[in-house]
């Protein structure tokens, strides 16, 4: 488990663990059944609060465990009520989740769902040229505790349940692979969240190696590919990753998922104008989705300040979209929820470091301000 120095965070660990350590302290294991229905059934905010347990094992769990709370610096809502919250962990870093209340074109297929789009690591290493979360570099890897309490919080700050999770916040969810599962494991435990794992999404921007230790994982969670260029000269000029990972050697890993999970893959695709939505993209994306059956996520990009991408116009997007429909690949464009709110990864905040960074440091000290 890694975490910041200092006790570990209590919603790092699986039942069995905490099992283990009151086994130690000479506990009954229900003791550790009894905890995390607090944590995660009644959604207690402190040891204190589960008034079941022994005043010395409360005390005891208080000093042992950290009850890691993210505190919420800012909120956004928007016109089609797609919620953005802005936390500050423990070591002051900032990390964001969005709500969309329905999401049709995303990963199921009824429309009514609440996702949420949670971080997986403070910035991004893979340096992707079009997106915000990369802009500044790595800092370090979300704990499962600092995953897990993001749906936590947001639930509670939204008062909505929500009923699909997507792994498409601020990092890369395959580069911190042992956290990402871990979270995972507590989010569908019966013990946990109890989250079915087919309404968890991982997206990646192709980390072949993880693909395929996903593959040989026992959880049934959908995965999501972020492609972007359907070639390795376009994918190049995009996405470092794919020197390291060109797209033969993505592509099997890809098959070797589905055949391993019997499951579809979904292509994400971001459009931008000029660069990868031309009918040639189009078609050899084509051929990628129809060789292994995915879908494909079509997504008009989201502008970013400092960036000199666009989005393409309507007839561009709908034009590559007939292309692939064309050819019999179940695709779609989506149409982006939270555009107004700077709802692609990593914008919110990016914004609100530099202005933190900068002259105005109003936001740290109001918490929901907006
Ligand atoms: N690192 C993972 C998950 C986080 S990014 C990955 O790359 O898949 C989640 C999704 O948001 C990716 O498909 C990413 O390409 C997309 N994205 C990033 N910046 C964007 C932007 N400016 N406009 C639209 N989508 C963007
Ligand atoms: Fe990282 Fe994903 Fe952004 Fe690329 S798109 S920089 S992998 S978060």
């Amino acid at each position: 488990m890694t975490h910041a120095a200092g006790p570990p965070p209590i919603k790092s660990l699986l039942l069995s663990e905490l099992e283990t350590t009151l086994a130690e302290l000479g506990q009954q294991p229900y003791r550790a059944r009894q905890v995390m229905r607090w944590l995660y059934a009644k959604r207690a905010k402190s040891f204190a609060e589960m008034t079941d347990l022994p005043a010395p094992l409360r005390e005891h769990l208080a000093q042992a465990f950290h009850f890691d709370d993210l505190q919420a610096v800012r909120t956004l809502g928007s016109g089609d009520t797609t919620r953005k919250f802005l936390f500050q962990l423990a070591d002051g870093a900032l990390v964001e989740s969005v709500l969309i209340p329905a999401s049709p074109a995303l990963y199921g297929e009824a429309s009514d769902r609440r996702t949420i789009c949670v971080s997986t690591q403070v910035g991004c290493a893979y340096g992707c040229k079009f997106c915000a979360s990369g802009l500044d570099g790595w800092s370090r890897n979300l704990h499962t505790g600092e995953i897990v309490d993001q749906i936590l919080r947001v639930e509670e700050l939204s008062g909505e349940k929500i009923n699909n999770i997507v792994f498409m916040g601020m990092g890369e969810p395959l580069a911190n692979f042992e956290n990402v599962m871990r979270a995972i494991a507590i989010i569908n435990a019966p013990w946990g969240i109890g989250l079915g794992a087919r309404h968890i999404t991982l997206s990646t921007s192709g980390l072949a190696p993880q693909i395929r230790q996903l593959a040989d994982h026992p959880l049934q969670v959908r995965l999501a590919i972020s492609l972007h260029g359907a070639t390795d000269e376009v994918r190049q000029q995009l996405m470092p990753v794919n020197r390291k990972y060109p797209l033969a050697i993505l592509l099997d890993a890809c098959a070797y998922y589905t055949q391993r999970k019997k499951q579809r893959l979904t292509f994400e695709y971001i459009l931008i104008d000029g660069l990868n939505d031309t009918p040639g993209q189009a078609e050899a994306l084509a051929r990628h989705a129809s060789r292994l059956t995915a879908k494909v996520n079509l997504i008009p990009y989201n502008e970013v300040e400092g960036l000199p991408w666009a989005r393409p116009t309507v007839r561009r997007q709908e034009a590559f979209l007939r292309v692939l429909k064309n050819a019999g690949v179940a695709a779609t464009i989506r149409r982006e929820k939270g555009h107004d709110i700077a709802a692609a990864c990593g914008q919110l905040r990016l914004q609100t470091k530099r202005a933190m960074d900068g002259a105005d440091k109003s936001f740290a000290e109001s918490p929901n301000a907006e």
